[in-house]
Parts: C-alpha cells; sequence; structure tokens
C-alpha cells in the first residue's frame, strides 16, 4: 500500500475556514498578545507565522517585544496589564526567556481564562486528571487534529512519544492517554530507543536532534508524525527546515508520516487560534 503524507497545510487551510466564520460571529475580533523578550531569529520567525495566521483568519494580534535585559518584574508588570485588560482574550509568552529570567514564575503570573498556551499549572492539572475540554498546548492539539481529521484512530493503539519537554513531549503523552491510547515515552535516557519506536502503532517524535529517527527505527504501516524542526547547517543563506526523521529512509516501509516542514508546523499556528477562539468565549459567557 502507498504511503500516506499526512499534509499539515491543507487541514489548516479547513481549520482557517471554520474559524473564520465561527469568530465571523464575535461582537468583535478576538485578540491575542504576544510578549517577547528579546531577539532570537527562531522565536521571531515563529512570531510572524502565528501573526500572518491570526490576522489572515481576522484575529487581532499583538507583538509585545521587551529589550534582552528586561527583568521579571518587567515582564509580570505587562502580563498584569494585560490580564486587567477586556479587550485581551489570549497571553502567550514566547520561549524560551534569556537565562537570567525566572520562566516558570512569569508563565504563573498569566490568568488562568487567558492561558492560551496551556502552560499555567491550573492548565496542565486539567490536562494532567484527563481533561482535554481546556486549554491544551498548541502542539499536542495540533496533532491531535491531524490524526483526527486524517481518520487515523488513537483509542487502543500503542502511541510512542520521542521527547520528555513539558511543552511537547509530556503533553502530548497526557492527551494521547485521555484518548485512550497506551502511551510510552522515551527521551535521551531511554536505552534500545528502536526496540520502543518499532513497537508503535502512533509514532510522535519531538527531540530537535535531525535524523534520529531512520530506518532501524520503523516498522510497516506505522503513522509516523514528525515534530522536530531544526535549520539544515548545509544550506546556505536560505533558511531550510529539517525535521528528526529521515523521511526518505523511513517513507517506503511507514503507513504515513508528516512532512517537515509542513506537517505539524502549519497545525500547532492554528490551533494556538483555536484555543484564542476558545477564550473569548469563555470570557464572554454570559
Ligand atoms: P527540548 O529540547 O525541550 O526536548 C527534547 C526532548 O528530546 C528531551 O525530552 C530529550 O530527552 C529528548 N531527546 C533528545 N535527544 C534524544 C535522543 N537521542 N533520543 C531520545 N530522546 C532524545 O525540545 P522541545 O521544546 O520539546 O522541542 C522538540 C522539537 O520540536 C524541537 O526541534 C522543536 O523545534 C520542535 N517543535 C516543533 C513544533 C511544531 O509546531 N512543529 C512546536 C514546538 C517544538
Amino acid at each position: 500500500m502507498e504511503t500516506r503524507v499526512l499534509n499539515g497545510r491543507e487541514i489548516q487551510t479547513v481549520l482557517a475556514e471554520e474559524l473564520a466564520a465561527t469568530i465571523s460571529l464575535f461582537p468583535r475580533a478576538p485578540a491575542l498578545a504576544i510578549v517577547q523578550v528579546g531577539e532570537r531569529p527562531e522565536s521571531d520567525a515563529y512570531i510572524r507565522q502565528k501573526v500572518r495566521f491570526g490576522q489572515r483568519v481576522g484575529f487581532e494580534v499583538n507583538h509585545i517585544r521587551l529589550g534582552e535585559q528586561a527583568s521579571d518584574a518587567d515582564v509580570m508588570k505587562v502580563m498584569a496589564e494585560l490580564n486587567g485588560d477586556d479587550r485581551v482574550d489570549g497571553i502567550i509568552l514566547q520561549l524560551p526567556l534569556p537565562a537570567h529570567m525566572n520562566t516558570g514564575v512569569i508563565i504563573e503570573s498569566i490568568h488562568p481564562l487567558k492561558d492560551v498556551d496551556g502552560l499555567t499549572s491550573a492548565s496542565v492539572k486539567r490536562l494532567f486528571s484527563g481533561d482535554t475540554s481546556g486549554f491544551v498546548p498548541a502542539t499536542a492539539k495540533g496533532i491531535l487534529t491531524l490524526l483526527d481529521r486524517s481518520g487515523i484512530e488513537v483509542a487502543g493503539t500503542h502511541a510512542v512519544i520521542v521527547g520528555r519537554s513539558n511543552l511537547v513531549g509530556k503533553p502530548v503523552a497526557l492527551a494521547l492517554l485521555s484518548l485512550n491510547a497506551t502511551v510510552t515515552l522515551c527521551h535521551s535516557g531511554t536505552a534500545d530507543l528502536a526496540k520502543h519506536t518499532r513497537s508503535a502503532d502512533i509514532l510522535i517524535v519531538a527531540a530537535g536532534k535531525r535524523g534520529l529517527i531512520g530506518r532501524e527505527h520503523v516498522s510497516r504501516g506505522q503513522t509516523v508524525i514528525d515534530v522536530g524542526i531544526t535549520a539544515d547547517p548545509l544550506a546556505e543563506g536560505k533558511r531550510k527546515l529539517l525535521g528528526d526523521v529521515d523521511f526518505d529512509a523511513v517513507k517506503e516501509i511507514v503507513g504515513a508520516i508528516t512532512p517537515v516542514p509542513g506537517g505539524v508546523g502549519p497545525l500547532t499556528v492554528a490551533s494556538l487560534f483555536e484555543n484564542v477562539a476558545a477564550a473569548f468565549e469563555r470570557l464572554h459567557e454570559k
């Protein structure tokens, strides 16, 4: 059987239309504030994608940039203003922050009803207890949407996740668990990674190590979701992105696979704005 390439851009287009229809019924455009400290080329590129998508669909997106030397108190003052501003529905803190900052404390200063990245302890607790109706972090939510819209069943399958970060690996594991997958979480300390990855029905790779997953790591018919994004060191001048999976090596073996770019990335962006629309609805519920 021919391998299916799961096209995240096509699904994003459908989600954009659905979102535009939903928010056209709102009394005003839902608004997202993106708070960034300092400048990093990667973060700048992600923010551009979010601003472009959000504005195209009809959201208001405000990018607030503080200087590299800003203190925790400076950022928390901005958060307090955004928390209290009725015209702001969702707030995200672009990570990573400069090394001198206390990321955990600043995240906690985001109002739970505006925490559209799902990173505050209130959101984490909800996901931890198996409730995916709150703010599921955008990458995890994007993966669930990708599987759902591609007609790939999750319940009863064995899902293997490579990567255990708070931002990606752990939320993906919890979200799949809540959908009744049997979940294995692999990481940099896992012995015999290939033994685990080969046993997956759904393999999700979020390690940030290009080429980590090759032929020996996959088996016939699997669904492979490649979350990893790293810049290709051999692409001179132009920014070329690579995933964690050696796409060409495994493509003939697996049943379905996401490309990089054009797989999970577009759904992460769309999922963030689904969370913003949900935040608007919850904040303005009568
Ligand atoms: P991270 O560096 O915080 O975590 C990486 C994880 O991979 C760690 O838990 C580590 O244990 C594991 N790991 C590293 N080397 C490994 C190895 N050799 N074998 C097994 N496990 C290993 O990164 P992150 O924030 O979780 O992001 C992971 C990747 O996903 C990055 O490339 C990032 O750019 C990308 N990302 C993509 C999207 C998207 O929308 N496509 C969104 C967020 C992050």
